[in-house]
């Protein structure tokens, strides 16, 4: 069976057949493992749920939900809800098979799952994007839960739509269950540093690349697409570490400033005008110019399948740290490999949330909570120590970044896949 047969329908450069490709150029590095690759090529379980709300003008409206568990072998699931009007089953499935990959990567104990709901969250009133929560928690409702598949905020998501799903699951199994999403408020049982934590991964991530590649911080210049929890929280700390940010995009508009922005100051801004475009201080330059601004660093933190082939081939920056899920297109790894431009893959850049969102499991397992600065050590040394493990691997084979972390990856799912065997 060929790569893309499985799943007739599904766009060829869509973001299923990305992960696809990227899966398929792991095989020969799997050994005897390879016998069960097809294994991750699947999903294990798609739900497709109907949501029908009431508006608040008395309408009835109708939005599809997802919930889609890729892998299961070594855990529960795991992974974010996405709310966004381009929301698809094949996007979800895309990003529950990379919350595998990335999980194992980490060396977490989850499997992996991802969620979304189509919908356009600008649009709906508080009281309209609480009922689609509510009503879309209580429809996936028979696949989660604190030890089958556990929530957490993606694009457009954040601790008031985890504490609805908390209390909607609660409500519906009659007990309080704080275990069943991550990234919860710190009142209902959420950890500390939970919020910044990808953009924190992505920083301390990014900072043992450059290290690697003898790219020094201090003074570096630093391009970010997607200004919102990953990408502000990374910026903040580049600029904080002495590099300049110069330049950052997002759906607002795309602002640049060769001697680096006052990210504090466009983080309040950003906040104000609902984007970064108009920051005083800053040029604003056309959307398509972004990717032609001269960097050491480049952050594509906004969605997936940015960096197209066309994209990468003007690319003027020494490394792709890439915050987002899939950013990078599969022709476009390859041209960026052919340039010299290191790429550092999503499934470790950003596994600084998913890494805090297991804390925050523990911590609400045990009922015994952490010091935000237990919780940041804790986060360095679990990425440091999968990064080195990653980048050594990459050395040995003299292989993509990529290519290594899903070497490990899939080692690590494909062996429990073996060790447990096939059902019944
Ligand atoms: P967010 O909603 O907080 O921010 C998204 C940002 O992207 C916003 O600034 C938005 O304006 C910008 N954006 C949207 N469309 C754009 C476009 N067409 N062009 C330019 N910018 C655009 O989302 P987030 O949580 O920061 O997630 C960003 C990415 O990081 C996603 O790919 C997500 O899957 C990934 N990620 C998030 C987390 C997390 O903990 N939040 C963890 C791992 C990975």
């Amino acid at each position: 069976m060929t790569a893309l047969s499985y799943a007739p329908g599904l766009a060829p450069d869509g973001p299923w057949a990305t992960y696809l490709d990227q899966i398929e150029r792991v095989r020969p590095y799997l050994g005897h493992l390879e016998r069960w690759v097809e294994t991750l090529k699947r999903p294990k379980r798609c739900l497709v749920v109907d949501i029908p709300i009431e508006m608040d003008d008395g309408s009835v409206s109708h939005f599809e939900g997802f919930r889609v568990q890729h892998n299961l072998s070594r855990g529960p699931g795991k992974g974010g809800v996405r709310y966004h009007p381009d929301v698809t089953l094949e996007e979800v499935m895309a990003l529950a098979a990379w919350m595998t990959i990335k999980n194992a990567a980490v060396n977490l104990p989850y499997g992996g799952a991802k969620g979304g709901v189509r919908c356009d969250p600008a649009r709906l009133s508080m009281k309209e994007l609480e009922r689609v929560t509510r009503r879309y928690t209580s429809e996936i409702g028979i696949v989660i839960g604190p030890m089958q598949d556990i929530p957490a905020p993606d694009v457009n998501t954040n601790a008031q739509v985890m504490a609805w799903m908390m209390d909607t699951y609660s409500m519906n199994v009659g007990a309080t269950a704080t275990g069943v999403v991550t990234g919860k408020p710190i009142a209902l049982g959420g950890s500390l540093g939970r919020v910044k934590a990808t953009g924190r991964g992505v920083f301390v991530i990014g900072r043992e690349a450059a290290r690697r590649l003898k790219l020094p911080l201090e003074g570096a210049r630093v391009a970010v697409q997607g200004f919102g929890n990953v990408g502000a929280s990374a910026a903040e700390l580049y600029a904080a570490h002495g590099a300049r940010v110069v330049a950052v995009q997002d759906a607002s508009g795309t602002v640049f400033a060769p001697q680096g922005l006052d990210v504090r100051a466009l983080i309040a801004h950003a906040e104000a005008n609902g984007g970064v475009a108009g920051c005083p201080g800053a040029d604003a330059i056309d959307a398509e110019s972004f990717w032609q601004v001269e960097s050491d660093v480049l952050i594509p933190a906004a969605l997936e399948g940015v960096l197209t082939a066309e994209r990468a081939r003007h690319l003027r920056t020494k490394m792709v740290l890439e915050g987002a899920n899939g950013p990078t297109l599969p022709e476009a790894d390859l041209i960026l490999r052919d340039r010299g431009i290191t790429v550092v893959p999503d499934v470790i850049a950003n596994a600084g949330g998913v890494t805090v969102s297991y804390f925050e499991w523990v911590q609400d397992f045990s009922s015994f909570f952490w010091t935000e600065e237990e919780i940041n050590a804790r986060l360095d040394k679990i990425l440091i120590g999968a990064f080195a493990r990653i980048w050594a691997d990459a050395e040995r084979h003299a292989i993509p970044l990529r290519t290594a972390a899903f070497v490990v990856a899939c080692e690590r799912v494909l062996s429990a896949r073996e060790l447990r065997g096939l059902y019944p």
